[in-house]
């Protein structure tokens, strides 16, 4: 009998379509697993009932001959996208309670085309994090684990995405990513997960982080999964001003490895000195991979890469603080009305009760560096910093179409680890924040265990728009790391 729960997207759609299973079969499958699978604590609203209504539906638009592109799939919708009637949190106590009257242009999108909600999935609170630690609704837990046995980091801020995914608790998951938060859970999970273009997937209805590097995407076990989900998020809207009015390419039919005529480009400045010897050890084993699949390989320079992180984070907290003003106690969830309070009084009395440490610590970073005496130094500096490092892919894609780095400096680490240490925590993210700030497409993509066990990932970043390409390399990589390791099931 067949695994439902460890069937991918691509054959759950072609199950259900061929009549192999039945969509409610497979919805019953993983509403079970996501019921077995608490003790990770991915969800923090389960959402059995919308499952299996998705899953009915695709059971007669199969009688009726009229399927849709995701009809019988189940899917995770991280929590910080709004979902009408259900309620949407951010992962923080200032929005518990708050159930949007309004769906998102992605999830939207996803419903219409016929998948199914299991759940709302945590999250780093606000999706400022890289371990899901910040979540006010608790850490999500790895259902990865090594020789310690101690609870290990799902990666963040889709830290529920990605232990559910590689937990089987869907076979699929929307992700959000700011500055690294698709591609450094997926690397740390062992799944992958593909952050398009910077205008690619509408914003509208997705919780504002930092709104200038905000990008919805997707997270599953499989490259062609990744382009089948894309394939639906993607595409203009009205309502998002910064939504790039371009047709959406058909990725899944034009998915191929064969790299020949391709150019490479491996930048080196992302081999630091003291780079963890595995990952570097799997990065050469991606580039001869990559040439393997026919593509020819050369050394690129983007010298500004070491200011990225540093810009990363003046940029997103001054965006994040103003962002974050419209939690004010009036509007949206909590309120704390303290007695004979006044106006002012409410606002900080919700906002302190409201937001978790890293949200304050990010809105406090954000409003000095916009203050008028700082902002200058500060933000007018990053700005033009950003701009310096969009030139180096400019400049890189010159010599070379796409390129090929470590997706994480490190393995999962141990909850509780670096959560007292910002500066360690914000080092999570020195891969993936540069292609953030230039909003280019870029994938992670599982490549091997460690010594301890542990899955690394390799990440392909591509030129604007040439998400195809991302995909492709990273099919490649793909084929030929044969990853099909999974977590033991101990939760
Ligand atoms: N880890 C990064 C941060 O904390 C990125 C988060 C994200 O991409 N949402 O800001």
């Amino acid at each position: 009998m067949t695994e439902l729960t460890n069937l991918t997207v691509a054959e759950i759609r072609d199950g259900v379509a061929a009549g192999t299973f039945s969509a409610r079969e497979v919805a019953s499958a993983f509403n079970a697993a996501v019921e077995a699978g608490r003790a990770l604590n991915a969800y923090i609203v389960e959402t059995p009932e919308l499952a299996l209504a998705a899953a009915d539906a695709a059971d007669a638009a199969r009688a009726s001959g009229d399927l849709k592109p995701l009809s019988g799939v189940p899917i995770g919708m991280k929590d910080l996208f709004c979902t009408a009637g259900v309620q949407t949190t951010a992962a923080s106590h200032i929005l518990e309670g708050f159930t949007p009257p309004y769906e998102s242009t992605v999830s939207g999108k996803l419903w219409a085309a016929g998948a199914g909600m299991l759940g709302k999935l945590n999250l780093d609170q606000f999706a400022m994090g890289s371990s899901n630690e910040t979540s006010a609704f608790g850490k999500v837990i790895s259902p990865w684990r090594d020789a310690s046995g101690k609870d290990l980091a799902p990666g963040g801020s889709s830290g529920g995405s990605s232990s559910a995914i590689s937990a089987r608790l869907c076979p699929a998951a929307t992700g959000t990513d700011t500055g690294g938060s698709i591609r450094q859970p997926a690397a740390f999970t062992g799944i992958s997960g593909i952050k398009p273009t910077y205008g690619r997937c509408s914003r509208w209805g997705i919780v504002a982080f930092a709104s200038s590097l905000d990008q919805a995407g997707a997270m599953a076990r499989t490259v062609k999964d990744n382009a089948i989900l894309l394939e639906t998020m993607a595409g203009f809207d009205a309502k998002d001003s910064t939504s790039l009015d371009l047709p959406v390419p058909q990725w899944e039919a034009n998915l191929s490895s064969d790299l020949r005529g391709k150019k490479i480009g491996i930048p080196k400045e992302y081999r630091p000195d003291g780079l963890n010897a595995e990952i570097a050890a799997l990065w050469d084993q991606g580039i001869a991979w990559l040439k393997d699949a026919g593509a020819e390989v050369v050394e690129v320079s983007l010298p500004h890469t070491q200011y990225a992180l540093p810009t990363y984070y003046i940029i997103a907290p001054a965006e994040a603080s103003s962002n974050l003003a419209r939690y004010d106690g009036v509007r949206y969830g909590q309120r704390v009305l303290p007695d004979g309070a006044g106006l002012q009084d409410m606002y900080a009395a919700t906002r302190a009760a409201g937001f978790g440490d890293e949200v304050k610590r990010r809105i406090m970073i954000g409003t000095y560096v916009l203050s008028a005496g700082y902002y200058d130094a500060y933000y007018t500096q990053a700005c033009k910093v950003r701009t310096l490092i969009s030139r180096d892919f400019e400049a890189a894609w010159e010599t070379c179409d796409l390129l090929l780095t470590p997706t994480a400096p490190s393995a999962a680490f141990p909850l509780g680890e670096k959560q007292e240490d910002p500066l360690a925590m914000y080092l999570n993210d020195v891969f993936t924040v540069p292609a953030s700030l230039a909003g280019l497409p870029a994938m992670a993509v599982p490549g091997a265990l460690n010594s301890a066990g542990l899955p690394l990932g390799l990440q392909i970043i591509g030129k604007a728009l040439d998400e195809q390409g991302v995909l492709n390399a990273a099919l490649a990589l793909e084929e030929r790391a044969g990853f099909t390791a999974r977590p033991e099931k101990w939760w």
